[in-house]
């Protein structure tokens, strides 16, 4: 928060030691290192005779944009695809893509360029193909909501598998509604009610049986129930009421981006809000620039994208990273000075990293900036350890702070686990188990605290303790 003494000298180009004079005659003496108020900034770059603009957290968010709710209009379903390894997603994706094309696509040769549209009953899904749950809290950790339906790929010979679990783990943390999509039903030994008995345990269970989750059996092989799979997610968007204004300027994701050696820096992004033209100028993250020309996922050049579709632009000056938020400006200047400023901003931070929450720190931040629940990832060498841990916590006073387990799985600590603790602000916990490197490395470039125990009441001592602020720091 806010702008030290040394950062505004390095954006207003003029020397430190310039700033702090003019602060002393002002009558606030500052320091290099210590934050000036915005009405400060304002007056010291005033007085240099510069004008500065703030840019609030409310811009820079720039989805906080109000919308009337007569402007708003239905809009297609955005929908990623998940599940264990080998299950079928890719298979599937093909499928639909596949079906699709023989209800009159022009073209009919799909480029890859992160996800596509496809039609139904004159309505439009998009797919977006983020490859896998890591990928999907990778860009929610970067405060992207770009699914608003998982498509869960369970085969129906191999039922549910770690990832299976993984993927339904990390879609609640999302919030965002599961239909499973029961594979490889053509294949003699498959057994789809077995996948249904098996999900109940993870509280994915049937609309028939009184549940809340849609179930579709299907082969990606053979095409079959892919329709009757389309029109469920088709169902499941009416009920989600999917809404977003058109009619104003550009807003979304980038979903995917490279360096292309002909064509520059190309990127898919998907439309959140608004919509988006040719000629219109972009700032996407760090990258800014006027969209050059759109290109849907068959090649096929486009005027404009609406809320929901995903399309392929030139014309940025960089390339932009998954999950970096785009918006539209009027000001090619703006977005130009908003790119540099972000940059800026960028280098910064790197610098003084966030932090996020730890046993450590959990009492301050719940007192300090009313954190009131304490989101843990579980890893274990045995199920029973973690069935145990649960239980205790269950006991546990949650009136102050409410404790969730949103993952828990046997095995070491991934580097997945770390990306999904790192966006649920959450602290992971291992019991006779340990970080993988490439997991160790995360958490320490990200922040994300890592304990690990042998006994369990050591652990629920410590979670204990968290809770009231008694934990002293130990290293
Ligand atoms: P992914 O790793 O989840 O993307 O899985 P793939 O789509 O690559 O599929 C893994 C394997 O399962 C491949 O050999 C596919 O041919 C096979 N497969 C996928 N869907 C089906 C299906 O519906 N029936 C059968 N029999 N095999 C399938």
């Amino acid at each position: 928060e806010g702008v030290t003494v040394a950062e505004l000298a390095e954006i207003l180009e003029v020397s430190a030691n310039d700033i702090i004079k003019r602060l002393f005659l002002l009558g606030t003496p500052l320091t290099m290192t210590q934050t000036m108020s915005n009405d400060l900034v304002e007056l010291v770059a005033d007085d240099l005779g510069r004008q500065v603009r703030i840019v609030t957290a409310e811009e820079e968010n720039s989805f906080s944009f109000y919308d009337a709710p007569e402007d708003l209009k239905s809009r297609p379903p955005v929908v990623t695809v998940m599940g264990h390894v080998d299950h079928g997603k890719t298979s599937l994706l093909d499928a639909i893509r596949h079906t699709n094309v023989w209800s009159g696509e022009a073209g009919g040769i799909t480029q890859h360029i992160g996800a596509s549209e496809v039609q139904i009953n004159g309505r439009q899904i998009t797919f977006v193909d983020t490859p896998g749950h890591e990928a999907f809290t990778a860009m929610r950790a970067r405060g992207a909501k770009i699914t608003d339906v998982v498509v869960l790929v369970v085969a129906a010979d191999d039922g549910v598998m770690p990832q299976t679990i993984e993927a339904i783990n990390h879609s609640k943390a999302a919030g965002v509604p599961i239909i499973v999509a029961v594979n490889k039903c053509d294949k003699p030994e498959a057994n789809p009610d077995k996948v249904r008995q098996m999900l109940t345990e993870y509280g994915i269970i049937p609309e028939e049986w009184g549940g809340q989750n849609m179930f579709v059996n299907v082969s990606a092989k053979k095409g079959q129930g892919i329709d009757d799979l389309l029109e469920t997610i088709l169902l499941q968007a009416d009920v989600l009421e999917l809404k977003a204004n058109p009619d104003t300027f550009a807003s979304g994701n980038i979903i995917e981006a490279k360096l292309d050696r002909g064509r520059g820096p190309v990127a898919t992004l998907l439309v959140t809000r608004g919509t988006l033209h040719v000629g219109d100028t972009i700032v996407a993250g760090q990258s800014y620039g006027s969209v050059r020309a759109m290109l849907d996922q068959h090649g096929n050049h486009k005027d404009e994208a609406r809320p929901s579709d995903a399309v392929e632009i030139l014309g940025l000056n960089s390339v932009p990273a998954a999950g970096d938020e785009f918006r539209v400006f009027e000001d090619a200047r703006d977005a130009r000075d908003l790119a540099e400023q972000r940059a800026l901003k960028a280098r910064i931070e790197e610098q003084n990293k966030v932090k996020h929450v730890t046993l450590e720190t959990l009492f301050d931040e719940m007192s300090q900036n009313e954190l009131k629940e304490l989101n843990l990832v579980v890893k274990a060498d045995a199920q029973g350890t973690i069935e145990a841990l649960a239980d205790s916590i269950g006991k546990m006073d949650q009136s102050e702070v409410r404790i969730n387990i949103i993952h828990s799985a046997v095995g070491a600590i991934s580097e997945t686990d770390v990306t999904l603790a790192m966006a649920s602000n959450a602290i992971i916990i291992g019991f006779g188990v340990r970080p993988q490197p490439k997991a160790r490395d995360a958490a320490e470039r990200e922040n994300v605290q890592i304990k690990t125990y042998s006994i369990i009441y050591k652990a629920i001592e410590d979670i204990d303790a968290a809770r009231i602020g008694m934990l002293k720091p130990t290293e």
